[in-house]
């Protein structure tokens, strides 16, 4: 199986979720995980056209990044500290992994200096789980009370990820708790807030993401997989 064999059946699958949905949204974006896979690996993807590649690590962005200048997008997935900020600023169109006022203050102040407005997304770790990095449920509305004060910074939506059990229907729950919120939040108005985003589903739960609202997945090892028997 090649790469854009993986990319056609991620779509088919994406496509017959929207279907069985209750609520399909009208695009689903995918973002391709590129961590942990090599330059060479990411451009057999290119040619399959508007990539959007997602990194959790900084380091590994930067090193990637000066390979594919003008030919795919890059979005930081992973937890970002606030001193690494200044090196993703004029490169990501999306930061996924936002989780503090004090990490916005920082993408705020770096993207004034750079002349720039930064999309966000606010990580939920709607499960509460202690492992996981994201805002407890009722965190999120005090922050985007707050978001006047950050001019450069816009948040454009919500992402999650969902704890890894084995019954993947396990998180279905957990998935739509998140479509509720959003749409709680969608429906409400605060200056730099457009809530228009829902990051949510990996290789093992994209489908049941989709099912339940996701409108962008981010998927890495089904996309690289040479096999089916190698994604986890
Ligand atoms: C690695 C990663 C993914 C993709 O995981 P796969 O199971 O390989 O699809 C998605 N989101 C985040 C935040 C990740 O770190």
């Amino acid at each position: 199986m090649s790469i854009a064999d993986n990319l056609k059946q991620i779509d088919q699958e994406i496509k017959e979720a929207k279907a069985k949905s209750p609520h399909p949204s009208e695009t689903v974006t995918v973002v391709i995980v590129s961590k942990k896979h090599t330059i060479e690996e990411l451009r057999e993807v290119i040619p399959t056209g508007n990539i959007i590649f997602g990194e959790n690590r900084v380091q590994e962005l930067l090193d990637k990044y000066p390979a594919f200048i003008g030919q795919a997008e890059w979005h930081l997935i992973g937890h970002l500290q606030q001193n690494k900020v200044k090196y993703i600023i004029d490169k990501v169109q999306l930061i996924h992994s936002v989780d503090s006022l004090h990490l916005i203050n920082e993408i705020n102040r770096r993207a004034m200096a750079a002349d720039k407005i930064i999309d966000i997304l606010l990580q939920v770790n709607i499960a509460a789980e202690a492992t996981k990095f994201g805002l407890q449920t009722k965190e999120v509305l005090p922050i985007l009370e707050q978001m006047s004060n950050y001019p450069h910074v816009q948040v454009r939506g919500l992402m999650n990820i969902a704890p890894n059990y084995e019954d993947k229907e396990q998180v279905r729950p957990i998935f739509r708790q998140m479509y509720q919120l959003f749409c709680h939040l969608k429906a409400l108005s605060f200056p730099q807030v457009k809530m228009e985003i829902l990051s949510m589903g990996m290789s093992g739960d994209f489908v049941i993401a989709v099912e339940e609202g996701a409108n962008m997945v981010r998927i890495g090892s089904r996309v690289f997989a040479k096999s089916k028997n190698e994604v986890n």
